[in-house]
């Protein structure tokens, strides 16, 4: 971190300040620039707050030289992969994760398990407690929701992702789901997230309507710190001025954390757009610019689901993108081996 100190700081004050971060332990070099002095510390304080040193008497202006994240940030080469089931995350091809926004009934969710898994999906989504803008639409069947999940997942064998609100729903969700969502809603709640750091199953965090890239980085931070590194990120789109989509995909965001964190980065069109029609030509998008997989809300009669029936696709809409995913995929992976022996050739070309 570099302290910038005022420019009229007397040699009193400079000694002064110098004396409080030797009795911080902080080991640092003072550093003679046009613009005053610059105190350059040596130690990370990545995770020391800045009031820590804007406070400082003498301080004008901090610059940190570390990122505040030092657990989500990329690592020179890697990339943190997960496994669940048959499911790679971040490894290989991408992954589609489908289902209803919410589980309506036994039946009715064994019934889109089987559809989704022959539409080319590899992990089923329900959603059990359901965060609803009004207190009047339907919430969710709780505890039964879970039940049904684990019973599809027992007779289709595909993982199964649940959203939990509350610290309570991580005790009734573990033990029937194999990864815990965090919604939109509640990338804020910070007693969910450390709770959620204990937990042994993955996470699957989404960024919050408003939320800035790095708010969602410091979120998955929590989970991470608090001792559990299984994080997938979302993005589900956020809210901006636009009416005509639900939110605004921010696909950038996808192509930023892949360059600046090792966790695999989902995308949700449906939640992402809100509109069944643009759902198979923003997960083609998606893919393309890195994702790891997708989170896709299907139904099997859209018009009568219990929740976001507007942004609900088919499995035969499903069967079509997980197709296009294969091609695009496909199509990504011989653009790396190109361009890998282009800047091989380029190497090899005498100047
Ligand atoms: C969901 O996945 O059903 C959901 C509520 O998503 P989000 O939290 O992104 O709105
Ligand atoms: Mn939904």
């Amino acid at each position: 971190m570099l302290l910038f100190l005022d420019r009229d700081l007397n040699t009193d004050g400079l000694a002064e300040l110098q004396a409080r971060l030797e009795r911080m332990g902080l080991s640092f070099q003072s550093l003679s620039h046009p613009d005053g002095t610059i105190i350059a510390l040596q130690e990370d304080v990545s995770t020391l707050a800045s009031h820590v040193f804007t406070q400082l008497p003498g301080v004008t202006k901090i610059l940190r030289t570390s990122p505040q994240t030092p657990l989500t940030e990329r690592k020179e080469g890697t990339q943190i992969g997960l496994t669940l089931k048959n499911c790679n995350f971040g490894k290989g091809k991408p992954i589609v994760i489908a289902g209803p926004c919410s589980v309506e009934g036994q039946a009715h969710l064994l019934h889109l398990a089987h559809a989704v898994r022959e539409s080319g999906a590899s992990m089923l989504r329900g959603g059990a407690f359901k965060p609803r803008t009004s207190p009047y639409e339907f919430q969710g069947l709780g505890l039964d929701g879970l039940k049904h999940l684990s019973e599809a997942a027992r007779i289709t064998g595909l993982p199964i992702v649940s959203e939990v609100m509350s610290t309570e729903h991580i005790e009734l969700a573990e033990p029937y789901v194999d990864m815990l969502q965090v919604g939109a809603r509640n990338m804020y709640n910070y007693e969910l997230l450390k709770e959620l750091g204990r937990s042994k199953k993955p996470v699957l965090l989404k960024r919050a309507l408003s939320a800035t890239i790095s708010e969602l980085l410091h979120a998955a931070e929590y989970i991470i710190l608090h001792g559990n590194p299984k994080v997938v990120l979302c993005e589900r789109g956020i809210r901006t001025f636009e009416t005509m989509t639900r939110n605004t995909l921010d696909l950038s965001a996808v192509a930023l954390l892949k360059s600046m964190t090792g966790l695999p980065v989902l995308v949700d069109p449906s939640h992402g757009t809100g509109r069944r029609d643009l759902v198979r030509t923003m997960s083609r998008a998606a893919i393309a610019c890195g994702a790891d997989g997708l989170i896709i809300e299907v139904h099997d009669n859209p018009r009568c689901a219990m929740s976001d029936g507007e942004q609900a696709i088919t499995p035969a809409e499903l069967n079509l993108i997980c197709s296009d995913l294969d091609k695009i995929y496909s199509a990504l992976q011989e653009t790396t081996v190109v361009s890998t022996s282009m800047q091989a050739q380029i190497a090899e070309t005498p100047s």
